[in-house]
Order: structure tokens, then C-alpha cells, then sequence
């Protein structure tokens, strides 16, 4: 389950570490990403709308889904303001507006949360797997919890993994050339943290001691909101299952604030239902038949906000608490800083200043206080870089003291830019297993 919002990173986020001295600097750049993001864009099935902005490029998109007309006429009010720097376009969601092989355009019903039965969204049903089984070589183990990835200090290289099946809790060893870990940012650290400790003990790919350190999330849950006027003779078409995007405008383009990076807003306008009256406690058929009206137009958005690496930040192996299994857990050490403290304020009052700007009324501004998850956006605790000194990855996202280990989930973010991170994900796996797979051919694995 996720909520689909699909977006490219720019040079603006792959640049930034290494032009303000933060973390480490990103192996890659966009131009090392691109070919990647339209390999998987296409896969998947994007839509969007091609807007031409440098901090959030274009890409492969299928039409995209359009801004209702509440949205469209405060977009278009926005573009006389702020030097057109901030734009309402239309959220980029991995749902068809047409048809791909073996899937159906999305029927505008928002009920992604029950699984689509038209495979109208990019899932691992829909899509991977089904693409995966057509090779004729996909063998898939169910209840199978990978305990650890096998090491041999001799040759150097992973050689297997152990798996604890959670059912009749049989131990099997399986061996393989390349493992790819893609068990989601936590579990894949909590794999290689438990893995070879008899050769480094904080685990494999620990050498440079930044495994488990620099856990990111999104912060996020600060905006403002208000009532449209007018457009009461005006409804939308279905349940659309996306919103509205405004892309960064923080620090770029000449802007400077008080503290570095920026963020992204994703919103929505809709007219309110019939629960507007439950408050009233009415009764009667007038009550009734007010509340079969739809009520007034109301527009809001909130603001997702990068988060810095701190070594601080970090997940450890837990020795004193244990699952049902008896694996040990992890235990997360995690905090925002200063930096995200003061882009908040902003995250706030620029949203009710665009609304306002654009003659939004009633214009409220809220936050409603984060912490570190909330975001489910978890990033980090085996970042890339350039140096095996300082990072757990290479460029390719192989592991530095094991090069027949990849993982491409989240933790080898070296930051966590300001879009939502999934996209970038899989391009980086499409762009690493390409790699592995030519490796192998060439006999370097
Ligand atoms: C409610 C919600 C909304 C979201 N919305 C968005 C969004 O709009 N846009 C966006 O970009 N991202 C979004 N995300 C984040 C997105 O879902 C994740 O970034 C993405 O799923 C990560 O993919 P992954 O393959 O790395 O991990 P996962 O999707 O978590 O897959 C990891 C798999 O590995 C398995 N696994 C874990 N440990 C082991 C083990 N030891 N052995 C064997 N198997 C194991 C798990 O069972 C799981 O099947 C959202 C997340 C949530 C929860
Ligand atoms: S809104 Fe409905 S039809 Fe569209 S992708 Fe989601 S579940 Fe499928």
C-alpha cells in the first residue's frame, strides 16, 4: 500500500550535499538516473503533466490526471504571483490513464487502499511480479524471512543467504552469486547488521562505520488550508486518486532562507460532503436537504520537507527485546534538528500565503507536529557515496566490503530531497541490476 505520488529527483538534490559540505556527496548525478526514471516510469505507468521545471524534471508520463476546477482556478490566480516561481500542477501518481499490457486505466474510484482489481496502479500484483513470472525463471518463496546474508572471508563475497521460514521454522541456506537486499530501508540494515559480525562486528558493509547512522525521514503535517468562493454550480468527475503537487521553490533560483533545502506541498481542493452538517445536530427535511447539497469549495495543501543526514540519527541491533521468531529487533535512535525546525515555519505560512495571495478565504494555517517515521519515507542507514571510508555503497550500489551485495531500497540514500523517494528507488534497482547483470556476464562478480 502506498500512495503512489511519483516523482523525479533533480542535480539541485544530487548536488546539494557536496555543495554545502552536508553527509557525503551522491555518487551520481541525474544525467547517471535519467535513462533509469524512464525505464521504470514507463514500466510502472506515470501520470503527469510535462511542466518544463528544472527542480522537478519531466518524464515518461501517460496524461495526467487534470486539476479540478477549483484547483485549476487557484493555479491559474498563482501564476500572477511570486514571479510564477510557484505552480499548482497536477500530482504525478503511478495510476494508468491508459491502459499497459495486462492492466486497465485507472476508473477514478480513490479506493487504491483495497487493492485494484483493474491493476489501475503500479503494485507489486499488478505489475512486477506478473512481469517477473513471464521470464519463466522466477521461483518465489513464501513465509521466508531472511536472517542473514552468508560471508566468506576468504573469496571475499557473500555467498547465500539463511532463511527462517515462519511458518515450520526450518532453517535453509541458499547460495547465489549476487544478492540484491531490497527489504525496505530498516530490514535491509537489520540484515547486513547482523551479517558477517565474525570478520567486522557492527556487521557487513560497517567498515566505514556509517551503517545504520543517517536514518531520514520526510517531515511533514505543516500547511494551511482555506474556502474557495463561488464555483457553487461546479462538481468534479469521480473520485480522483491524486491531488495537486506545488514543486519546491525554498533555496533555489536565487532564494536564500535561514536554513538549506526546501520543500514540496501535495494537496487538494473538493467540496465538502454531507458530513459538513453532522455537527449541527439537525433535524427536519430542510436540514436534510442542505445536506444533499454539496457544500462550499475548500483548498489545502501540505508541505513535505527535506530532512538532513545526522550521524546521530541511527538504528542499532536491539539485544534486550526479541520478535515472536527470537530475532532480535532494532532500536531506532532518531530526531529532526534545528534545520527542520526552522523550515517548518515556512512550511506553514508560505501555503497561507500562496492561498491568500491567490483570494483563498478563511485562509487557516496548521501544524500538526512530527516525528521521525511519521514520514514513512525512511531513508539512509546505507548510503552511497564515493568513498568506502565514509559510505556503505558504491555508485553502482554495491556493497563496499562485499561488491556481490546490492541494496537499493531506501537505505542508500545519501539525502532525502523533498519528493517522494519510491521512484528514485526503483530506478536506482532497474539502473544496479542492469550493472550486476553485465558484471556477471563480464565474470567480475
Ligand atoms: C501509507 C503509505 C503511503 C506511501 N506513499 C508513498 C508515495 O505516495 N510515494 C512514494 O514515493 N512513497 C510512498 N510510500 C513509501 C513507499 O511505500 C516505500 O518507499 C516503498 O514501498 C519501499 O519499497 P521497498 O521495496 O524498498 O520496501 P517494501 O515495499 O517495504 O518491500 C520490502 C519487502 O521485503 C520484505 N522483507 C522485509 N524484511 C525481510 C526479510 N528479512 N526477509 C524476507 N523478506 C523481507 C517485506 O515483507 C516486503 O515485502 C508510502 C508508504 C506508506 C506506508
Ligand atoms: S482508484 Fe480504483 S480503479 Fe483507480 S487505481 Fe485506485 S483502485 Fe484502481
Amino acid at each position: 500500500m502506498w500512495g503512489r505520488q511519483s516523482y523525479r529527483w533533480s542535480d539541485f538534490d544530487f548536488e546539494a550535499n557536496a555543495r554545502e559540505g552536508i553527509g557525503v556527496d551522491w555518487p551520481i548525478r541525474y544525467a547517471d538516473i535519467a535513462p533509469w526514471y524512464d525505464h521504470v516510469e514507463r514500466h510502472a505507468g506515470i501520470s503527469g503533466s510535462l511542466e518544463g521545471m528544472a527542480q522537478l524534471p519531466d518524464g515518461q508520463f501517460q496524461p495526467p490526471m487534470p486539476l479540478n476546477c477549483g484547483e485549476e482556478l487557484i493555479a491559474g490566480r498563482l501564476k500572477g504571483h511570486f514571479d510564477g516561481r510557484r505552480r499548482i500542477i497536477p500530482g504525478r501518481t503511478a495510476n494508468l490513464t491508459q491502459p499497459l499490457p495486462g492492466r486497465t486505466q485507472c476508473q477514478f474510484r480513490n479506493a487504491c487502499w483495497l487493492g485494484c482489481p483493474f491493476g489501475g496502479y503500479f503494485s507489486t500484483q499488478s505489475s512486477t511480479l506478473p512481469a517477473a513470472m513471464a521470464t519463466g525463471r522466477l521461483t518465489l518463496r513464501p513465509f521466508a524471512i531472511v536472517t542473514e546474508v552468508l560471508y566468506d572471508r576468504n573469496t571475499k563475497r557473500a555467498t547465500g543467504v539463511r532463511v527462517l521460514d515462519a511458518v515450520t521454522e526450518q532453517t535453509t541456506d541458499y547460495t547465489a552469486r549476487i544478492i540484491f537486499l531490497c527489504a525496505s530501508t530498516l530490514n535491509s540494515t537489520w540484515l547486513l547488521l547482523r551479517s558477517a559480525t565474525d570478520v567486522w562486528p557492527g556487521g557487513l558493509g560497517s567498515s566505514s562505520n556509517a551503517l545504520g547512522r543517517n536514518l531520514m525521514d520526510h517531515h511533514f503535517r505543516a500547511g494551511a488550508s482555506g474556502t474557495i468562493e463561488g464555483l457553487t454550480d461546479k462538481y468534479y468527475y469521480g473520485r480522483r486518486p491524486t491531488g495537486f503537487y506545488i514543486p519546491r521553490f525554498r533555496n533555489l533560483f536565487g532564494d536564500k532562507r535561514e536554513y538549506l533545502r526546501g520543500f514540496g506541498y501535495q494537496g487538494g481542493a473538493s467540496r465538502q460532503g454531507w458530513s459538513r452538517a453532522v455537527a449541527e445536530l439537525g433535524v427536519g427535511g430542510a436540514f436534510k436537504d442542505a445536506a444533499a447539497q454539496p457544500g462550499p469549495w475548500t483548498i489545502g495543501g501540505t508541505a513535505f520537507g527535506e530532512m538532513l543526514p545526522n550521524p546521530a540519527n541511527r538504528v542499532t541491533i536491539d539485544t534486550t527485546k526479541k520478535d515472536k521468531w527470537g530475532l532480535p529487533v532494532l532500536a531506532i535512535d532518531c530526531a529532526t534538528g534545528e534545520n527542520e525546525r526552522l523550515m517548518r515555519k515556512d512550511m506553514m505560512n508560505d501555503m497561507a500565503e500562496m492561498l491568500e495571495a491567490a483570494g483563498v478565504k478563511d485562509v487557516r494555517t496548521y501544524d500538526g507536529g512530527y516525528w521521525p517515521g511519521m514520514g514513512i519515507h525512511e531513508m539512509g542507514t546505507a548510503r552511497m557515496g564515493r568513498d568506502p571510508k565514509t559510505s556503505v555503497l558504491n555508485s553502482h550500489n554495491q556493497v563496499w566490503d562485499a561488491p556481490n551485495v546490492f541494496v537499493t531500497d531506501g537505505a542508500c540514500m545519501a539525502s532525502t530531497a523533498c519528493p517522494n523517494p519510491s521512484l528514485t528507488y526503483m530506478a536506482l534497482t532497474a539502473r544496479a541490476a542492469e550493472f550486476a547483470v553485465n558484471e556477471l556476464k563480464r565474470r567480475n562478480l
